[in-house]
């Protein structure tokens, strides 16, 4: 039987080149999205992948979108959360509603997500779990107060959640991409990539979002067991940590 994976924000941008890898890569594949149903639509007529609409940002609607997920396809023993958002501006401007939505999709789904499948993963003694954080957790951005503040927070659960779980067979990681050419950063214009973006890229170029897919696959995969709290940069030389 093929290991059931579930993919948060699975249909779209690095999700869906992640819920493509691990299809490839032979696991049965449950990729969430929020709303935008006709991406959805696509995203499951391409590649036959199943789709279930729930918002990450929301303990019951993972719960139970989690459960659905089991009775069709059976238990979850990978999951990888990558949904998250950006709602950017000056820290001194940022209303409660920008703070707020950014911290409950991209920090607080890792407890939605996580909470209702650990128990199962602990009993069987296997899981992979795989957050997408971002450099910008790593090393902080103008703008990005909420963002990073998040992405931040996503280390820090690996970390803990790694400790906790390195006795069940689980592993916990984190991967942290920089510029990855997803519709959001080909829509910036081209000379504002070409002077302000590609020069903070050693190795001059973006990342694609099957770069980002294939550490994901890695490090979920089987042979990965002794790889766990890991922090993995894939960001072009951009940031160190
Ligand atoms: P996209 O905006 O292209 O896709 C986001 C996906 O997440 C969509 O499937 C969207 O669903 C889903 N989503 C958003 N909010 C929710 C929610 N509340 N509940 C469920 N699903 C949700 O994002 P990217 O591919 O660019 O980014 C993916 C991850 O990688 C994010 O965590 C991002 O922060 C991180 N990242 C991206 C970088 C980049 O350069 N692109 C760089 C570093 C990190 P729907 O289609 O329904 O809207």
């Amino acid at each position: 039987m093929a290991r059931v994976a579930v993919v948060s924000g699975g249909t779209r941008g690095i999700g869906a080149a992640i819920s493509k890898a691990l299809k490839g890569a032979g696991y049965a594949v449950a990729a969430n999205y929020a709303g935008n149903d006709a991406a959805a639509a696509a995203f499951k007529e391409e590649t036959g992948i199943p789709v279930y609409k729930w918002d990450v940002s929301n303990y019951k609607q993972c719960a139970e979108g989690l459960k659905q997920v089991e009775s069709d396809l059976g238990p979850v023993e990978i999951l990888v959360n990558n949904a998250g958002i950006t709602r950017d501006t000056p820290f001194h401007k940022m209303t409660p509603e920008q703070w707020f939505e950014v911290i409950n999709t991209n920090l607080n789904s890792l407890f939605n997500m996580t909470r209702p499948v650990i128990e199962g993963m602990r009993e069987r003694g296997f899981g992979r779990i795989v957050s997408i954080s971002s450099i910008n957790g790593q090393k902080g951005q103008f703008g990005q107060a909420n963002y990073s503040a998040s992405k931040a927070g996503d280390i820090g659960f690996t970390k803990a959640l790694a400790l906790e779980s390195a006795g069940k067979g689980i592993t916990v990681n984190v991967v942290c991409p920089g510029y990855i050419a997803t519709e959001m950063v080909r829509a910036v214009p081209k000379d504002v990539l070409d002077k302000k973006i590609l020069p903070l890229i050693p190795t001059g170029r973006l990342g694609e979002p099957e770069e980002i897919a294939r550490c994901v696959a890695f490090l979920v995969s089987d042979e990965a067991g002794f790889i766990t709290g890991s922090t993995l940069s894939a960001n072009g030389g951009q940031y160190m940590a």
